[in-house]
């Protein structure tokens, strides 16, 4: 890390501690759909502040999903309680994503995220899209001050946002300072190997999706798969199609695929589209369809069959040109 870009996180980190410590009232919204990273960055920044202060009023926000219970339940709270509060948003690129969308309505709003800054929004913004995870990052600001405490359950939320984002400690974002975290976070009294099994575990029909996913999966001869989980193949399976995205990663476990979609349909009839890569960049794809997210992990969507086979044609492309075709 270049001299220059530490005495800015320093310094970043330095506002926000001191943004903490001035509030009385602390909101933290993440994005909606969320995942470990955003769970665990969320609720375990709210910890680490009670346990720090706790005369403060800290509240987490947004659509709580039964499969998160175990890592928490999120707060319902008025809006008259954002009139002189702090609105910490994490892991949350852009503001459309936001869950809840009174995350504007504080005295003062402040971004921690990992993922390329195309948003740029919050009066504190503290960015670092090479970051693991937004979860990484909460441990790096708890050590940056003297102020603020650590407990066990804390560690649990950061330790399962960190496994999740990084996939096990398995994608290229995860640097000597994520082992370093997790090494502290373990020192904590809480079990790794527990948040490892639920973190893992899937049930029955959502085996038996993995089972259709690999079964049905189509791959081209660059390398590029893709899979189209419409309502009808969905509905035998009785998951609904938030708990869908487990099976996003599956394919990078066959070595003939070098980047994949998945598109999974949403209510409304058009589909939400997972992209992922082990080579190519796939992030300017995904931006091309209303999306974004990181080089090897973004998210867009499809309105209809015709964009789905534009997305897969434009994938193909992408893993043929990479691989010099
Ligand atoms: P997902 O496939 O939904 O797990 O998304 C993977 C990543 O892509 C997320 O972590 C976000 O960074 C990003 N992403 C997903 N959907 C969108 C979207 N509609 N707009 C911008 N970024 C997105």
């Amino acid at each position: 890390m270049s001299k220059m870009f530490n005495f800015f996180k320093l310094s970043t980190q330095r506002k926000i501690i001191k943004a903490i410590c001035d509030f009385d009232t602390i909101i933290i919204h993440r994005h909606q759909r969320p995942d470990p990273d955003a769970y665990g960055s969320q609720m375990g920044l709210a910890n680490i502040i009670k346990e720090s202060f706790p005369n403060k009023k800290v509240y987490c926000v947004g659509k709580q999903y039964q499969s998160f219970d175990w890592l928490g339940t999120t707060d319902e709270i008025d809006d008259d309680v954002y009139k002189n509060a702090l609105v910490i948003v994490v892991d949350t690129a852009n503001q459309p994503r936001v869950d809840d969308d009174r995350y504007t309505q504080g005295k003062m709003m402040i971004k921690i995220d990992h993922h390329p800054n195309d948003d740029q929004f919050g009066d504190i913004m503290w960015v670092e899209p090479e970051a693991s995870s937004t979860s990484e990052l909460i441990y790096d600001l708890f050590e940056s001050s003297k102020k603020l405490k650590i407990n066990a359950n804390a560690g649990r939320l950061l330790y399962a946002g960190i496994i999740g984002d990084t996939g096990r400690f398995k994608y290229p974002s995860t640097s000597s300072n994520t082992f370093r975290v997790a090494s502290e976070l373990a020192k904590l009294d809480f079990s790794t190997s527990e948040v490892n099994t639920i973190e893992s575990s899937i049930d029955l029909p959502m085996a038996r999706l993995s089972a259709y996913v690999y079964e049905n999966l189509s791959i081209t001869d660059s390398g590029a798969a893709y899979i189209v989980l419409s309502d009808e193949v969905l509905e035998p399976f009785n998951l609904g199609n938030e708990r869908t995205s487990a099976v996003v990663p599956l394919p990078g476990n066959i070595n003939q695929v070098t980047a994949w979609a998945i598109f999974i349909q949403k209510e409304d009839g058009t589909y939400k589209i997972s992209l992922r890569s082990k080579g190519p960049a796939i992030n300017e794809l995904a931006k091309e369809f209303g999306g974004g997210g990181h080089d090897l992990a973004s998210g867009a969507a499809a309105k209809d069959e015709d964009e789905i086979k534009s997305v897969i044609s434009k994938l193909d492309e992408l893993v043929a040109s990479y691989k010099g075709e």
